[in-house]
């Protein structure tokens, strides 16, 4: 599916999936006061660095429908256990940065394909839209916290980890020998649709240097070494 890009459909994505917030400046980065960022030798414009945002896409197939500019992805809260405040606080964190709208889903709505939300052992989520099936996320009571839950909406939304992505091995090296035996998935690369974004250390979808290990050694090394320390340290 990578190879299948039609410029238009792709320039109408990247608009929906851009963020328009600046981002914020990470440790070992200084976001300046005309608005650019400063990482050690390279200054980003402001620009620049909000189109830091991956766009690792699993498939098209796998985009949820957009009508009139807008994505409406719907949500069911399965389980009334379920603390939605930190929900809706990982749906506002991509709502106010991109088209994408998350509606309740509604007693009368009958559609098949919407975010089912529920409490499982764990924090994870499915990827992107099905034809014909929800997508689960599971909330493991505080367990996933604000940032795990706004990093599993990005899978639900599509989003393989940005260090899964097709080109990958050009940014990190990944030590999988260091790797959890049950986390090994999380570092296969993935045939994504990277709609030509660069590679985003600082990606919600990216993780810390040392995720997934086993042993506490790390298992990811930027191929930039400035890069090693704001690795997956999104808010
Ligand atoms: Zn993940």
């Amino acid at each position: 599916m990578a190879e299948w890009k039609p410029r238009s459909l792709l320039l109408a994505l990247c608009a929906c999936y851009a963020l328009a917030a600046p981002m914020p400046a990470p440790m070992g980065a200084t976001r300046r006061e005309d608005g650019s960022v400063l990482v050690g030798d390279i200054l980003y414009s402001s620009a620049q660095w909000d189109g830091l945002l991956s766009k690792n896409l699993d498939s098209l197939e796998k985009l949820w429908p957009r009508e009139n500019g807008v994505v409406k992805i719907p949500f069911k809260i399965s389980d009334s256990k379920l603390n939605g405040t930190l929900l809706k606080l990982g749906f506002s964190a991509w709502q106010s940065k991109t088209c994408l709208e998350f509606p309740e889903l509604t007693e009368s709505d009958t559609r098949k394909e919407y975010l089912n939300i529920t409490i499982q052992t764990g924090c994870f989520s499915g990827v992107g839209y099905t034809a014909g099936n929800v997508t689960t996320i599971s909330i493991f009571g505080d367990v996933c916290g604000l940032k795990g839950i706004t990093h599993e909406i990005g899978h639900a939304i599509g989003l393989h980890h940005e260090h899964s992505r097709s080109d990958r091995n050009d940014y990190v090296i990944v030590k999988m020998a260091n790797v959890e035996f049950s986390s090994a998935h999380n570092f296969f690369t993935k045939d994504t649709v990277n709609f030509g974004v660069p590679y985003d250390y600082y990606s919600i979808m990216h993780y810390r240097e040392k995720g997934g290990s086993a042993s506490g050694e790390r298992v990811l090394l930027a191929k930039d070494a400035r890069f090693q320390d704001i690795m997956g340290d999104a808010p």
